[in-house]
């Protein structure tokens, strides 16, 4: 069967060097091999993520670790900061582990803003808040850096931040933002197969950890850490992502981090200016494009082209390219087209004349 390449945002598409390192033969994981190979990337994905912290492993997806976050820090109330389907359901999945948790909703394609965060947070009630940095249903980035802000004044509340489809995309300093726990898949913008999940805690949410009764195992946060100290996960850990992972890891490195955000950037700017060139308009609220995903509008805003997503998608993986035709209750009055990962201006460049060719065909 020819493959189809992924341009989703989600699970991207992955290279063959790094399917060559994930298939490596196994090894023990609590033997030197792996314990050298863990201790080997730790520092790269300290600086990756400007932290002294150690990044913990968690070959789950994301969702163990956002689970996670709330089992290990929530005690009183967690604020859910909802602008789209990933951060909408952080409230759901808070009430499931039995916390009382409150939504601050905006209306999708809107940006969480420092000051609705700051008015919610005046209430004294509440000891946590999720935030998703780059909403991936709506193309969203949230001004992460004026929100973390309001650390300084409410220090005693947990800055939970999923960063799932921009982490590697751009640069977030986990230390110098205050943050207290960040975390992402890599499928997304690191490009690897789905299935691992990487995260960073701040000593203040490790001392709140300590403190949760019913953290349970397999999540808990201070397990990561004693075990992080060791090179080691608490449990055995596909072992295959971490090979995966140091290679791609190596690809950042011979790239240098800088020039991987700002290609990320410019690929994102070229997307949004091929929609326009196609009389499209954008879905996300001017000024807060994701920079890894381009979420198109069509008939979602007001104004601008709208066509047949679904024909359109068929057309495109006609040519081989699988585009996404919207998320939840936007599916077809939007589409998303992903430039995370390892693309490039010429294999963004092949999306684009796929795009054009499928509209001409759509007429
Ligand atoms: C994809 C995604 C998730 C969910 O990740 P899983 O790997 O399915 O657990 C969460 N948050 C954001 C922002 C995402 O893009």
């Amino acid at each position: 069967m020819a493959h189809v390449k992924l341009h989703i945002p989600g699970p991207v598409e992955v290279s063959e060097k790094t399917f060559r390192a994930f298939c490596q033969p196994m090894i023990g994981h609590r033997g030197q091999g792996f314990k050298d190979l863990y201790a080997k990337i730790q520092p790269q994905l300290q600086g990756l993520l400007s932290t002294r912290q150690l990044v913990y492993l968690s070959t789950s997806s994301a969702w163990g670790v956002m689970e996670g976050a709330i089992r290990n820090l929530v005690s009183k109330k967690v604020l859910n900061c909802m602008c789209g389907a990933f951060s909408d359901k952080w409230l759901d999945v808070s009430k499931r582990c039995g916390k009382e948790a409150e939504a601050l909703q905006v209306p999708w394609g809107s940006p969480i803003r420092a000051e609705e965060v700051d008015k919610k947070l005046a209430t004294g009630q509440f000891d946590a808040l999720t935030l998703i940095h780059n909403e991936t249903s709506t193309g969203v980035m949230s001004p992460l850096a004026e929100i973390a802000a309001l650390k300084q004044k409410y220090p005693d509340v947990m800055f939970i931040v999923d960063a799932v489809s921009s982490m590697s995309g751009t640069k977030i300093d986990f230390d110098a933002l205050g943050l207290d726990v960040l975390l992402a898949g890599t499928q997304k913008a690191f490009a690897m197969p789905p299935g691992l999940a990487v995260f960073v805690c701040s000593p203040a949410a490790l001392a709140k950890a300590a403190t949760m009764k019913d953290r349970g195992y397999y999540f808990d946060f201070v397990e990561f850490q004693k075990n992080a100290e060791q090179s080691m996960t608490p449990s055995t850990p596909s072992i295959g992502h971490v090979y995966a992972l140091a290679s791609k890891l190596e690809d950042f490195a011979a790239e240098g981090l800088e020039n991987r955000f700002a290609r990320h950037a410019r690929l994102a700017q070229m997307t949004r200016d091929w929609a326009a060139g196609q009389g499209f308009n954008l879905f996300p609220e001017k000024g807060y494009e994701s920079v890894t995903l381009t979420c198109v509008s069509n008939g979602a805003r007001p104004g601008g082209r709208v066509v047949d997503v679904a024909k359109l998608q068929k057309l495109v993986k006609d040519q081989g390219i699988l585009i996404d035709g919207g998320y939840g209750k936007i599916k077809g009055t939007t589409f998303r087209l992903s430039n995370m990962g390892d693309e490039t201006e010429a294999t963004m460049k092949q999306l684009y004349a796929a795009l054009d060719k499928g509209l001409g065909q759509l007429g």
